[in-house]
């Protein structure tokens, strides 16, 4: 009896077991999980786009005393707290730290784009007595999971006077919404019996948006093309050429739900990767004055490589240190920036597939975040021989671990599945570019890249724990 005691200790003391995150919640933060999971539905409710998202980030932002930087001017104080818009479709927000920027910062980077299906520019189109519209897709899906679906429009129509034209249909209860078809199983012997990614091809994920043809004149062309068009110039004041100069978005229509009998989980489109986006912003809604100056980052373009002038391969974060740096007594100086990125530390706040006991196979499953057991540490990305990828150092890891086991934080180490299975990346690499210390740590997550993503509530809640303590430990 004795000596098994004696031997648990041992195994206590020297083993790592990750323990469920829900075991590890008193009651009062039990209820604080499921609290704060009801706000972050209506945050993956109304925003569905990083234009939505964006919006959604800089009015909170706002509320609670951010004021666009260019409108501060001189020396910036400790607590300060500012933000710099891009485009309105990616944003950082900053608090000004005790400590000059040179002297490093700390980053909390997630990404508010999701795969969708974007409108082609020519998009409108009659065929059979149908209206479609034609798309391209944007972003790794399984184009399989898209049709049969409802999908709302969401975006933005520019008219050549500069004007905008908000468009947001099929998620109020009484919108109409759009679908792809898909073909009856009777004919459907052929299409069977096709690989999965060519059973539905990317030129058929066409959107039906009408059947009834303009009754006032039989004898014109495309009569139900023609009434469409009546209808978008009635109820937007857009003509057919408007299009050309558009960001529409398809996406699953409907709000975010809870998923279980016991609800413990969310399910929704999008949760790539607004979840870390949602915890981040929560998280830096909540700190005081930290040590560092703070920054939490929202990019754009993931999805597709993070490229463009909104994604984490811009410039825009360089120019946010730059302006940062530049409001220093030290002054302004390419140096100066440099030091401050090369100090910087960053968690590259995305999320990562947990293990699906379906689909075991394809991870490795000493290796892999499951749900409910906390933020997910994920030390390095990419697949196969560690191509492409990010890796957080030893020591950083370590601060990180330290930090985490300090503030009885639920945290798990998961990678991306086995090895040679396939792989995947984040902005973590373009972070640690600019010199930062890199760690990917965010939610995990099943049925990645789908129309309805599944997370669990309390890996929700660790998240935004984690976030707020990186930035300011001594909350
Ligand atoms: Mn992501
Ligand atoms: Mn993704």
């Amino acid at each position: 009896m004795k000596e098994d005691s004696a031997q648990k200790k041992l195994l206590d003391a020297l083993s790592f077991e990750v323990r469920s995150a829900w075991d590890r919640l008193g009651s009062e933060q039990l209820h604080q999980v499921f609290s704060f999971a009801e706000d972050y539905k209506a945050f993956l409710t109304q925003a569905k786009t990083e234009r939505e998202a964006n919006h959604y980030i800089l009015t909170k932002a706002e509320k609670q005393g951010f004021v666009p930087a260019e409108k501060l001017s001189g020396k910036l104080r400790p607590g300060t707290k500012l933000y710099f818009g891009n485009r309105g479709r990616s944003s950082a927000l900053v608090v000004i730290g005790q400590k000059p920027i040179v002297d490093g910062f700390r980053l909390v980077g997630s990404h508010i784009d999701s795969p969708r299906l974007d409108l082609k520019a020519r998009p409108l189109y009659e065929e059979d007595g149908l209206v479609l519209f034609k798309t391209q897709y944007y972003g790794g899906i399984k184009k399989y999971q898209w049709p049969v679906q409802p999908l709302a429009l969401h975006g933005i129509v520019v008219l050549t006077n500069g004007e905008r034209i908000n468009l947001c249909l099929g998620e109020e209860p009484g919108d109409p919404v759009f679908c792809v078809t898909d073909l009856l199983p009777h004919l459907a012997y052929e299409q069977m019996d096709k690989k999965a990614k060519d059973v539905v091809t990317g030129e058929a994920l066409n959107i039906v948006v009408g059947n009834l043809p303009y009754l006032e004149d039989l004898d014109v062309k495309e009569r139900v093309k023609l009434n469409i068009l009546r209808l978008l110039h009635d109820t937007y004041g857009i003509k057919e050429e408007d299009l050309v100069s558009a960001d529409i978005a398809a996406v699953p229509a409907g709000a975010a739900r809870d998923v279980g009998f016991d609800r413990s989980l969310i399910g929704a489109y999008g949760q790539d990767d607004r979840v870390c986006a949602y915890a981040s912003l929560q998280g830096f809604m909540d700190i005081a004055v930290p040590e560092l100056t703070a920054i939490c980052l929202f990019a754009d373009r993931e999805e597709v490589g993070s490229m463009g002038n909104t994604g984490a391969r811009s410039r825009f974060l360089e120019n946010v240190v730059a302006e940062l740096v530049s409001r220093e007594e030290i002054g302004s100086t390419d140096l100066g920036v440099r030091r401050a990125l090369a100090k910087g530390e960053a968690l590259s706040a995305d999320v990562n597939a947990a293990l699906d006991p379906s689909y075991a196979e394809v991870s490795d499953k000493r290796n892999s975040a499951r749900l409910g057991y906390g933020i997910n540490l994920t030390k390095y990305t990419g697949g196969r021989g560690k191509g492409g990828a990010s890796e957080a150092s030893a020591e950083f890891m370590a601060k990180i671990r330290q930090l985490l086991n300090a503030h009885s934080i639920p945290w798990q180490p998961g990678d991306l599945g086995k090895v040679d299975e396939g792989g995947g990346g984040t902005i973590a690499q373009f972070l640690a570019d600019l010199g930062m210390d890199v760690l990917d740590a965010g939610v995990p997550i099943l049925s990645m890249h789908s129309p309805f993503e599944l997370a669990s509530k309390v890996d929700v809640y660790a998240a935004y724990r984690a976030y707020k303590v990186f930035w300011d430990p001594e909350k």
